[in-house]
């Protein structure tokens, strides 16, 4: 059990991981900071913690873990202005979708004694907030444990005891390849989701009245990631470029494979993709990744998910 807590930043992941670490009994005291009153009168009405305050370093104070629960683009100033609060001994941890990015600009301000282990939580919703957060958020999900060469293998252990102890799985990986493979699993997918739901928010109001209408035949299920927290993605995109315009590249080229073989009537080509792609859904969900049932999951009139 961890003594004191503090979460900077209280939205969907900051609140998920308070519901989570009081359900389990991980932290005996909780510290809350945020930006906005407002936001940290939404948490005390929600019972969150046990200290809430606007001042990031007033709850770092004497606390065994730090969190960074807020947008990537604020890290490196609240690294500058907890660094010289934080006790000896404690771990500094972040929820960011990026990670070389984070151990470049929050490092340098981690004082000598502090152990600084990035993580990365891979669960989320399209929804923000700290009412958005819900205990279960991390069950059966992975969290990646990013640490820098030479870091004290106990405190790893610690951080990753931890977010056992919120439902998750824990694997440790180096930043940069981290930063690779969510390019790929979610950066660009987000990118692409953004940008098909914008053509259609460019297309003339006539087509795009019956895009909304006739949406549930593909469309919807982008426009549910379209949905993601703006000031979120727009730092995964101004933190991870290297890592997406990499994968971009990629994409973009087999993008271009596919427009010839629609261009051409390749249709063997086109099936032999589709087979291979049914497969990859298949074992996500063999994984326990997604549900198995019909539509997604979503309920239905008769209050069946079918
Ligand atoms: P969110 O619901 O929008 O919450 C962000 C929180 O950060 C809010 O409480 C906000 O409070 C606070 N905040 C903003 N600027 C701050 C500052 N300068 N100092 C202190 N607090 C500040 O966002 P989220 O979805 O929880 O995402 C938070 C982090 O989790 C991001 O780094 C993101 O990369 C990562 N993450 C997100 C997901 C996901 O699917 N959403 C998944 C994994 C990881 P105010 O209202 O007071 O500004």
């Amino acid at each position: 059990m961890i003594e004191k807590l503090a979460l900077i930043g209280i939205g969907l992941i900051g609140s998920s991981i308070a519901r989570g670490a009081r359900q389990a009994g991980l932290a005996k005291t909780i510290a809350i900071a945020t930006r906005r009153e407002e936001t940290l009168d939404e948490a005390r009405e929600l019972g969150l913690g046990d200290i809430y305050t606007t001042d990031a370093a007033e709850a770092v104070e004497g606390a065994d873990l730090v969190i960074l629960c807020s947008p990537v683009g604020t890290y490196e100033a609240l690294a500058r202005r907890i660094g010289p609060h934080l006790k000896p001994g404690a771990i500094l941890s972040d929820v960011g979708s990026v990670k070389e990015h984070v151990v470049n600009v929050v490092g340098p301000h981690v004082p000598e004694g502090v152990h600084f282990v990035p993580g990365h939580p891979l669960a989320g919703t399209e929804h923000s907030g700290p009412a958005a957060g819900f205990a279960a958020l991390f069950k059966n999900r992975w969290c990646v444990l990013t640490p820098p060469e030479g870091t004290d293998p106990e405190a790893v252990d610690k951080l990753a005891a931890f977010w056992r102890g919120l439902g998750s799985n824990v694997e440790t990986m180096p930043a940069g390849h981290h930063d690779l493979v969510l390019a790929i699993t979610s950066h660009v997918p987000h990118l692409v989701a953004y940008n098909i739901v914008g053509t259609v928010d460019d297309l003339e109001h006539a087509t795009k009245s019956e895009v909304i209408k006739f949406s549930a035949s593909g469309f919807r299920d982008f426009t549910r990631i379209a949905a993601s927290d703006p000031v979120m993605w727009r730092d995964v995109f101004l933190t991870n470029r290297d890592a997406v315009l990499e994968m971009l590249g990629r994409f973009l080229e087999d993008l271009s494979v596919l427009q010839r073989a629609v261009r051409v009537g390749d249709g063997e080509a086109l099936e032999e993709l589709f087979t291979r792609t049914r497969a990859v859904r298949r074992s996500i969900i063999e994984a326990g990744q997604e549900t198995a049932a019909p539509d997604f999951g979503r309920p239905h009139e008769n209050g069946t998910s079918s």
